[in-house]
């Protein structure tokens, strides 16, 4: 029996793997990998290595979660070192809970490997600090999807000093901005949107939860920071607008372009 190692591959940039996930990378018989994971991460997969990409494109599911729990355990059975790699952590929006519950079930030795989470690599990217201590106490990583568990947010927990980080916001921003200020956000809350953060196609776009609407669309992957802090003028925002007179929650426009 081998032992398989659920590794994060980090946000894109191969020299934000980890010591221990290069490591590993480089003493792989096989790796079963996400469509995430970037290019110049799996160019470090040995060439002896069998390859599977079990990824979802263009929203179609390549192999079923069952069928990968499936692949992790028999290939556990015939080789040494199983890789599977996941981009960012993989115990962030990464299914990993499902993974290791299959192995641990089959009685497979495993072992977790942190990545650096998207959330951490698109904050690094936008130069901003998801927890100002001027301005936010707490982190909230976040998703929302619009299949059947759309009321899965509980938003209730989100106060004025929460940086907000949106996981796979999809393609429609409009919809994403309805569903902020539903949640009670004001129009003129900072909201900066990171596509391919930490790669070579890293884009970083400062909007708000009202502009969102109209923002033109990132490529995938891209998150949504949204909070006092995600701001290219944080101490001007901070004061002007969250101390300054404000009549009715989300009626003001500030511009944070
Ligand atoms: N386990 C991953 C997240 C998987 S969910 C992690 O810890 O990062 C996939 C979502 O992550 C994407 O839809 C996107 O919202 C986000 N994401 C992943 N990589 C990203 C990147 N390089 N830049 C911006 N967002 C990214």
């Amino acid at each position: 029996m081998g032992k398989v190692y659920l590794i994060g591959a980090g946000p894109g940039d191969p020299e934000l793997l980890t010591l221990k996930a290069a490591r590993l990378l480089a003493s792989a018989n096989v790796v079963l990998h996400d469509s995430l994971v970037s290019r110049e991460v799996l160019e470090r997969i040995p060439s002896g290595a069998e390859i599977v990409d079990v990824g979802k494109r263009c929203g179609k599911k390549l192999l079923t979660q069952d069928e990968i729990n499936a692949l992790l355990v028999s290939y556990a059975a015939s080789y040494d070192v199983v890789v599977r790699l996941k981009g960012g952590d993989p115990s962030i929006f990464g299914r990993a809970g499902e993974e290791l519950q299959a192995l641990r079930e089959a009685h497979v030795e495993y072992e977790v490997v942190p990545g650096v989470t998207a959330a951490l690599g698109a904050a690094a990217a936008a130069g901003i600090s998801l927890t100002d201590r001027r301005l936010a106490s707490q982190v909230l990583l976040s998703t929302f999807s619009r299949g059947v568990d759309a009321n899965a947010m509980d938003w209730g927990c989100l106060t004025p000093a929460t940086t907000l980080v949106l996981y796979m916001p999809g393609p429609d921003y409009a919809e994403v901005s309805r569903r902020l200020v539903e949640a009670g956000l004001p129009n003129d809350l900072p909201c900066v949107i990171v596509s391919g953060a930490s790669g070579s196609q890293q884009q970083v776009r400062w909007s708000s939860v009202g502009l969102l609407s109209v923002e033109e669309k990132l490529p995938a992957p891209a998150l949504m920071i949204v909070g006092r802090v995600a701001s290219q003028q944080i101490r001007e925002i901070g004061d002007a607008f969250w101390h300054g007179e404000r009549n009715e929650r989300g009626t003001r426009t500030v511009s944070v372009s």
